[in-house]
């Protein structure tokens, strides 16, 4: 089985990939819930809708969030009687919002909530939350903290930060099924995810970096010199400290990575770093990278060693 850490567009391009190379029950992906927000009484995960849809075959890819085809109604209706909403979420995405909201009302999990969606939807992976308690991304600004929900999606971003905080009542703990993941994959795909709001809260989960610690690892940078290929991560990579690039990305995540890999057209000199074509513009090209990495995840697992072994 291979793992992935992911967000909501970077990784999924590459998970789109690894299923045309993989059956789906053979991958499971640690998900981002950080950016989870409840709105108008229902629980919007987006990172988690994002990667469900993708394995449902109902994915918007055109925009990488929400259902191809969607309609936004209620959407509309809710801003005609004075009640707007500051996101825009389709009907039948919003039933999804309704069910997750209306399990965790009940008391299951995130965790369970998750699997249940995933099953009505008939997806054959195993998509985990990366945790079961709230947590939340926010950026500092002048005016204190902003949910990253709304710096990206209400004020595109338009906004100046000066660091990255995260809000939670107790700090986040990884899963067990989580845990169990990692540890019996034959390696882990943190895929080219923001690092700041995708995969930092990941790693920053009680647990996660131990197990990973014991397991290959390989890491797609989401930088191409000092530009993300989308997003916000460059503004929240110096807000975080860090060098908004490849560099920056790997020094983040820290020894837990064995190989890391750049685009080939990066002009950032990362010693010991792979170069492969990582632009995913296609589903080609998602499943040419998707191929490329489990050539090398087979050499490893025959002896074959690229890059560096932790163990
Ligand atoms: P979010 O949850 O919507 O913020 O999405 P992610 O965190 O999963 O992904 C955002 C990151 O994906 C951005 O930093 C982009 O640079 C990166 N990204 C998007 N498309 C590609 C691609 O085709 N190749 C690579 N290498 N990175 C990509």
């Amino acid at each position: 089985m291979i793992t992935l850490l992911s967000g909501g567009t970077g990784t999924p391009k590459l998970i789109r990939g690894m299923r045309q190379v993989l059956h789906d029950s053979e991958i499971a992906v640690v998900v981002n819930c950080a950016e989870d927000v409840w709105v108008s009484g229902n629980h919007l995960s987006p990172d988690i809708d994002t990667v469900l849809y993708l394995f449902a075959g109902i994915l918007n890819t055109e925009t990488w969030w929400g259902i191809r085809g969607d309609s936004y109604e209620t959407n509309r209706y809710l801003e005609r009687i004075g009640m707007p909403e500051s996101i825009m979420i389709g009907d039948r995405d919003r039933g999804i919002h309704i069910a997750r909201g209306t399990l965790l009302r009940e008391g299951k999990t995130l965790t369970e909530a998750t699997a249940a969606i995933a099953a009505s939807l008939g997806v054959e992976a195993t998509v985990l939350p990366m945790c079961d308690t709230p947590v939340a991304s926010c950026v500092a600004t002048e005016n204190g903290p902003m949910h990253f929900q709304e710096y990206w999606v209400t004020h595109r971003g338009n906004i100046e930060i000066s660091g990255i905080i995260r809000e939670y009542e107790s700090p986040p703990v990884a899963t067990g099924a989580v845990i169990e993941t990692i540890q019996k994959s034959d390696a882990v795909i943190i895929g080219p995810s923001n690092p700041v709001t995708s995969i930092g809260p990941i790693l920053e989960c009680e647990g996660v970096r131990e197990a990973l610690s014991e397991v290959f690892v390989i890491a797609v940078s989401p930088f191409i010199g000092s530009r993300p290929i989308s997003g916000p991560a460059a503004a929240l990579m110096k807000a975080w400290g860090r060098s908004p690039d490849s560099r920056g990305t790997r020094e983040a995540y820290g020894d837990i990575v064995d190989l890391f890999i750049q685009d080939l057209n990066d002009e950032i000199d990362l010693p010991g770093s792979l170069r492969l074509n990582t632009m995913m513009t296609s589903q080609k090209q998602s499943e040419s990278l998707a191929w490329d990495l489990l050539s090398i995840i087979q050499g490893q697992r025959s002896g074959k060693n690229i890059g560096r072994s932790k163990r």
